[in-house]
């Protein structure tokens, strides 16, 4: 018969076992291939976690770009990039808290969210985001979030929106309205490969405005910012349905 303490026994030796097992083959670190420590976070030992790549204070004005350390700012008073001096982007801040580098944890990690279907590890990066934001942004200047939509499909099979999960950690921290089905993406696009042209060329009419927007100041949220094509098909059409104006707040951003 299926009692209550039995099936409490049962989980016990079942915890008991995985316990053992953990001792004689300890899980090794996602990054670092040494055994996970009590103090890890997922998949990342304590070392490797804490040694995630923060964005340095010195960035580009507009898209977040991180100006080398030596300086290259151009020395005018409001920095821009070499891509922001030659693009006009219809968002009018990009800012983002990690670095997406090759090789670099912060991209193992976003990742494992995607591909491995990480769903606690993405709850770690989202607090992260919700913590670290206002360091680089000014969230007071913000009606509400919009999370980057993924086509229905491709949310399907991995289980869930990785920017409607860092969307809603940062809304609940910071008071901000997630507006959850602003945006939804009408067309499926290939996973994205090459240069800006390239990637704009992939999302142009990909995504269509599902609800009122007008007026309204709104920060797109997703997890990695590459060349800026998705955010700016995106603020395209949220500018066109009547948004006052459009910024993008990210998990990590490539160099
Ligand atoms: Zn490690
Ligand atoms: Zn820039």
């Amino acid at each position: 018969m299926p009692l209550a303490d039995g099936s409490s026994r049962r989980v016990s030796a079942r915890d008991l076992v995985a316990a053992c097992l953990n001792l004689l083959f300890p899980t090794p670190c996602h990054v670092c291939h040494r055994p996970l420590d009590s103090e890890r976070v997922s998949a990342f030992c304590s070392r490797c976690w804490g040694s995630l790549e923060r964005m340095p204070a010195q960035v580009c004005a507009r898209c977040g770009w991180p100006f080398p350390a030596s300086g290259g700012t151009c020395g005018a008073e409001v920095p821009l990039c070499q891509r922001c001096r030659e693009t006009r982007d219809h968002f009018r801040i990009a800012r983002a808290v990690l670095r997406y580098q090759d090789g670099g944890i912060a991209r193992a990690a976003i990742l494992l969210t995607k591909h491995g279907r990480r769903l606690s590890l993405l709850r770690h990066l989202s607090r992260l985001l919700a913590e670290s934001a206002p360091q680089y942004l000014s969230l007071q200047e913000w009606d509400g979030l919009v999370p980057v939509p993924l086509h229905w499909l491709r949310r399907w099979r991995r289980g869930f929106n990785q920017a409607e999960v860092l969307a809603g950690a940062v809304g609940r921290r910071h008071g901000l309205p997630v507006l959850g089905r602003a945006l939804s993406r009408v067309r499926a696009t290939p996973l994205q490969h090459g240069d800006f042209e390239a990637r704009r060329r992939n999302v142009r009419e990909a995504f269509a405005v599902r609800r009122k927007v007008a007026g309204r100041r709104l920060l797109l949220v997703d997890d990695v910012f590459t060349t800026g094509a998705t955010a700016n098909a995106c603020a395209a059409v949220l500018l066109r349905a009547g948004a006052t104006e459009v910024g993008v707040l990210t998990l990590a951003r490539v160099d």
